[in-house]
């Protein structure tokens, strides 16, 4: 890569990063990306599914690859002490999508410089909150495939804890489905030195997070993977006061939708047994709030791309991850275009972490231990994680382009 573009993506990653926007309020990054592919020759769409941006780099007849980003930061306080750190009061670009961001410019850039090398037709698509598994969806219903052609391949990365110069690829299921469910619980309220008036939502809530945890350590097979996880309890405000609610938020991650959909009724089940037993007169509220399919990689694609990501780094650096339970909503995007679809792992930890890991179970373990995606000190190497990217995906999309 020639060093004025590194140093003007650098640039570009020092900036996304110091200013984070959540989800579905992505303007100034969308800005960013749109005026980035306009000045390399892409036809630019923007506001598509709200902050989504599209450009189109046509080159003849071949093949049509899309490339895609997300762009939305956490609301987490970033505690990380870089100088280029989030300079928005509780929100973090904590999962990377910086990186995505400027990975993506990079590849399109390349590619444009490069276009006298290849046919077809580059797409990337830079789209808003995936955090809340939303924008890809919302660009899809927006008409993205009507106003875009459509590609016979979708590829995309996910920054991660793994060495910087490493790529986990994995073919099938490689990220778990995700559905976040707010559960409300009502009880009776009253005074706290008379529970007997009452039928208390706190004991309730903490019974049915108990029993809840029995779902996937009894109900589902040793072979499948499930997680379900209560990440907020929220219930009453003083001392002396039980209150009339209780709340739940749940996140559950499947890879097999008839686990899914097993996982899911038993949350049901337990939620409203547990109301019944606590004599509740009133039905608990069960409410769907976030979801999206499981990322499965496309077997011959993810074959063909190999090669080329493997030129990149080296075949020996592109390793099987293993099935994450982390959840990306990039899938909906293939889905909706009826493309097979390639994601993969881009390392972005200091590789010098690593020094002395000779084998994979002692690279898991040094992994473990660093900051992963969502800490508010998730903080990726910028070399040679930016390279990598910009190379990885550029590679990936010359490779399926035409000659
Ligand atoms: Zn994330
Ligand atoms: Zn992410």
């Amino acid at each position: 890569m020639e060093s004025d573009l590194v140093e003007r993506l650098h640039g570009v990653y020092r900036d996304l990063h110091a200013h984070p926007e959540l989800s579905f309020q992505e303007q100034r990054t969308a800005g960013i990306a749109a005026a980035w592919l306009r000045e390399c020759g892409y036809d630019v769409i923007e506001q598509i599914g709200t902050t989504g941006v599209a450009g189109v780099l046509r080159n003849g007849d071949g093949p049509t690859v899309l490339l895609r980003a997300d762009m939305d930061a956490l609301p987490v306080p970033e505690a990380t002490g870089l100088d280029y750190a989030s300079r928005t009061d509780g929100v973090m670009h904590a999962c990377g999508h910086d990186m995505h961001v400027t990975c993506l410019l990079g590849a399109a850039a390349t590619l444009a410089a490069t276009r006298g090398d290849w046919s077809g037709t580059v797409t990337v698509v830079c789209q808003p909150a995936e955090e809340t598994a939303q924008g890809a969806a919302a660009m899809v219903a927006d008409g993205l495939f009507d106003r875009i052609p459509r590609p016979d391949v979708v590829l995309g990365q996910h920054v991660a804890p793994i060495p910087a110069g490493v790529i986990g690829l994995r073919s099938g299921p490689a990220f778990a489905a995700t559905d976040s469910l707010r559960v409300t619980l009502y009880g009776s309220g009253g005074h706290g030195s008379r529970p007997e008036t009452t039928v208390d939502p706190v004991v309730m809530a903490a019974a049915t997070v108990l029993r809840l945890q029995g779902i996937v350590s009894r109900e589902v097979s040793g072979n499948d993977m499930a997680v379900v996880t209560v990440g907020a309890l929220t219930a009453g405000t003083k001392y002396n006061i039980i209150p009339d609610e209780a709340e739940l938020l749940l996140s559950v991650r499947t890879y097999d939708p008839a686990v899914r959909t097993k996982v899911l009724a038993a949350i049901e089940r337990v939620v409203r047994a547990e109301a019944q037993a606590s004599g509740a007169a009133t039905q608990p509220r069960i409410e769907a709030v976030e979801s999206a399919p499981a990322v499965v990689n496309d077997v011959a694609a993810v074959d063909r791309t190999r090669a080329a990501l493997a030129g990149v780094v080296g075949a020996e650096r592109v390793i099987d991850p293993g099935p994450v339970t982390g959840s990306e909503d990039v899938g909906v995007l293939a889905d909706a275009a009826g493309a097979p679809l390639v994601f993969w792992l881009l390392g972005g930890a200091d590789p010098s972490a690593f020094a002395g890991a000779a084998d994979p179970a002692a690279m898991a373990r040094i992994v473990a231990e660093l900051p992963s995606n969502h800490s508010p000190r998730y903080a990726p190497v910028e070399q040679p994680t930016i390279s990598v990217g910009v190379a990885a995906l550029a590679a990936a999309a010359r490779h399926w382009l035409g000659a």
